[in-house]
């Protein structure tokens, strides 16, 4: 069976799930169509009280939410904790935000009467959502979309079941109808024929390029809408007058926070010559003093990698790596744990001709790099088919600033860490994907931005000034 939880850290297999079966896709689809076609009729108000009930559901349940996440996946509990809140703050905005959000935009026109553009749901989504943030993946897309009344499937990544299924459950504890998201264990046929159905109008995937390109290209067949939130290589910019000691307690946790496995982690650290050196050193002293051990207990500061599959795939790309040439600075041990872990590790001096340099290395390695201006900085940061984050340091915000707005990514921080809110839009460009979600722009990602110009009374108007199109013309 595809759907099975094997908890990283133990490898035991709690449990496995069967593949959905064609009834329980027809009565998802079914039951989602039916509760579109209600909310077409009602605003988004009547659903904010239920929003908000999801949100205190997950803060009240949210020990034994962040363990499901845990047992999963093998992220540490605390920042499975951090994660149910985040998703509790993202349904509490979209609640109280969406009706403003959602009102319709008047126009000035030449046509004869009042125009306008009006929100209405486009209809059933389906989402299919990767591991590495179980809930908070499914709660960019179901808040805003809950709110404009598009009805949801979720199909979770098949080593998480356990996580899709708490999330599930919230929402059906709640007095929100239970079609507004219905969980289902599709396999990869199974999306398709999903997709390809009539009911369902648009789909939100979060996840690889292999695995946002079979799903845009199955949603491009059956001219669906879709957003695709892809990976990143994401460079962490450190200029020539940044204070070294603040950065360095910054940049060993951009790479490690989620035990490296985040798409917008700093992948790529891009640093002046002046600084290389010690900032090469003090990442190395900041990784050594990680503690590997149990994600359930608070002393550990290394999670396990999500999976077996993963934590070879890492190390092919490691062995790969240095085999064609780059250095390896740290780490690259076995960690003599029974677990799914990756000892963190270092590689500098990557050619652009080893494959290093352009794939994305999700999990605990570290790129370091040395250049000598800021252009160079900015060249190299823009030297990959991923355009998704970034971060830029600097002890004159205002150089920082202008060096952030020459990286081709969907969203750059100056002095900060990367953060995600839900009023900051997040998405990326180039193979990182398109559309954004969070934000209003998420808000209106699957909606149905209908023009409506209505008259005071039947006339000729717009005829007559020469405004309608003939099949003359
Ligand atoms: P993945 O393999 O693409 O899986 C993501 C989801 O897509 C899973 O539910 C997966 O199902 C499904 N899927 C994959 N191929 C499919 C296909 N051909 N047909 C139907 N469904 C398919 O991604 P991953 O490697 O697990 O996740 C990590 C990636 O996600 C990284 O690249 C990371 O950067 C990216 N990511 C991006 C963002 C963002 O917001 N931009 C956020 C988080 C992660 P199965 O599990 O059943 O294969």
């Amino acid at each position: 069976m595809a759907y099975k939880t094997v908890n990283p850290y133990t490898n035991e297999v709690v449990n496995e799930y069967p593949d959905a079966t064609p009834e329980e896709i027809e009565a998802a689809l079914a039951n989602a169509q039916a509760l579109f076609k209600k909310w077409e009729l009602e605003g988004p108000e009547t659903r904010k009280a239920q929003l908000h009930e999801i949100a205190d559901l997950m803060r009240k349940h949210s020990d034994e939410l962040a363990k499901a996440i845990t047992t999963d996946m093998g992220k540490l509990l605390r920042e499975a904790q951090g994660e149910v809140e985040l998703c509790a703050m993202i349904a509490d905005y979209f609640a109280d935000h969406s009706t403003g959000l959602l009102q319709s935009t008047p126009i000035e026109t030449m046509a004869t009467g009042k125009a306008q553009v009006k929100k209405h749901p486009l209809g059933v989504l389906l989402m299919v959502e990767p591991w590495n943030f179980p809930y908070y993946q499914i709660m960019r897309v179901f808040a805003p979309n809950f709110m404009v009344g598009n009805p949801m499937i979720l199909k979770h990544a098949a080593i998480t079941p356990g996580s899709a299924l708490a999330f599930e459950k919230i929402v059906h504890e709640s007095s929100a109808p239970d079609a507004s998201l219905k969980n289902l264990f599709l396999n990869y046929d199974q999306v398709s024929e999903v997709i390809a159905d009539s009911r369902i109008q648009g789909v939100a995937l979060t996840g690889s390029e292999r695995g946002g390109r079979s799903v845009a290209r199955e949603a491009g067949d059956n001219l669906k809408k879709s957003t695709m939130e892809l990976g990143g290589t994401d460079a962490f910019i450190v200029l020539d007058d940044t204070d070294i000691d603040t950065v360095a307690d910054i940049a060993w946790r951009a790479r490690l926070y989620n035990a490296g496995q985040v798409c917008t982690s700093s992948k790529r650290f891009i640093v002046a010559d002046n600084l290389y050196d010690q900032f090469l050193a003090k990442l190395r002293d900041n990784f050594a003093k990680v503690i590997p051990g149990d994600p359930l207990d608070p002393k550990t500061s290394l999670a396990p990698m999500n999976s077996k599959k993963a934590k070879e795939k890492l190390q092919g790309q490691v062995d790969e790596a240095i085999e064609k040439g780059a250095n390896l600075y740290y780490g690259n041990e076995p960690i003599d744990l029974p677990g799914q872990f990756f000892k963190p590790t270092i590689l500098t001096d990557v050619k652009p001709d080893n494959p290093a340099f352009s794939e994305e290395m999700f999990g605990p390695v570290a790129q370091v790099y040395k250049v000598s201006s800021d252009q160079e900085a900015i060249d190299l940061a823009n030297d990959s088919d991923l355009g998704l984050g970034g971060i830029v340091f600097s002890g004159d915000s205002a150089r920082g600033e202008k060096v952030a707005s020459q990286i081709e990514t969907g969203m750059v921080f100056v002095n900060n860490f990367m953060v995600s809110l839900p009023e900051l839009p997040f998405g990326g460009v180039k193979k990182s994907g398109y559309g954004r979600e969070m934000y209003e722009i998420g808000l209106n990602a699957f909606v149905n931005e209908q023009l409506v110009v209505t008259a005071e009374h039947p006339n000729m108007d717009n005829l007559a000034g020469g405004l309608v199109a003939t099949d003359a013309e």
